[in-house]
């Protein structure tokens, strides 16, 4: 990943506002200039979205942008941790963005309320003003992933993928720019497999714990990945276990013959 950016300074309030992050060994100013000048996109604004978009806002990323086309029930609100029960029926993008700007007037937050497809991808991503850093996949269904897959390989945008289902989840971060393989080089054709389709939070379940670890473990990642333009998971697919505790990392490979990212 190279950035070369013009990040400026940090101004006195944002300095106390990150000063324990400051502190720490391996981050430093840079890192959260480097930060503050970044724009990510988050597809999904719910169960990933909102731990994710949370912890990436009060650490300082500078511009944030959901997207999602979905309103608040009832039902999300045991790990939806953005909404309050008054939000029932509001459109997820917007709310969770106001929540954002609430949680950290310092950064910019903004949701569009929206599905994004292969067609209005360039505009919804504002690709005209320049590609997004990083674009979060935080959805719960295959179809969507295989989309933003597509998106992601299309316009090289590294693409960090979270998932959580019941007790597990998984993580990768592909890099389509530096031909680290993509999405389909490691499910494959699974991903639009009809009977792995129907698995989705809305009828297996998920616990509200899963959701909250498999987001902060998605921020975990973008956060190295922005602020210290290092990949923690290159060629490697995170695999979280509840039930166990247990979390395990899987070796994975650019498929040569892959359909989406491969170079015919
Ligand atoms: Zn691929």
């Amino acid at each position: 990943m190279a950035h070369s950016k013009e990040t400026g300074q940090l101004a006195d309030e944002e300095l106390l506002r990150y000063a324990r992050q400051i502190l720490l060994d391996g981050w430093d100013i840079d890192a959260q200039l480097r930060l503050k000048a970044s724009r990510v996109v988050m597809i999904g604004a719910g169960g990933l979205g909102c731990p994710a978009s949370e912890t990436l806002v009060r650490a300082g990323l500078g511009r944030v942008h959901l997207i999602d086309d979905d309103v608040i029930e009832a039902s999300n609100l045991q790990r939806q941790t953005l909404f309050l029960p008054e939000d029932i029926g509001k459109p997820k993008a917007l709310t969770a963005a106001q929540m954002l700007t609430k949680i950290n007037p310092l950064i910019s937050a903004r949701g569009t309320v929206a599905r994004l497809s292969e067609d209005n991808a360039y505009e919804l991503l504002d690709m005209a003003s320049g590609k997004p850093d990083l674009l979060l996949d935080c959805t719960d269904n295959f179809a969507t992933r295989d989309i933003i897959n597509r998106i992601s390989v299309r316009y090289q945008i590294p693409l960090l993928s979270a998932s959580a289902i019941a007790m597990q989840g998984q993580l990768a971060l592909y890099e389509p720019q530096l031909d680290t393989g993509c999405y389909h080089c490691v499910f494959g054709s699974v991903v639009l497999d009809a009977e792995a389709d129907e698995r989705t939070c809305a009828n297996s379940g998920v616990l509200a714990s899963t959701t909250a670890i498999m987001g902060n473990l998605q921020a975990n990642a973008a956060l190295q990945y922005l602020g210290l333009t290092k990949n923690p998971l290159t060629n490697k697919l995170l695999i979280w276990d509840g039930s166990q505790m247990q979390q395990r990392m899987m070796g994975y490979r650019k498929d040569a013959y892959c359909p989406i990212c491969a170079k015919h």
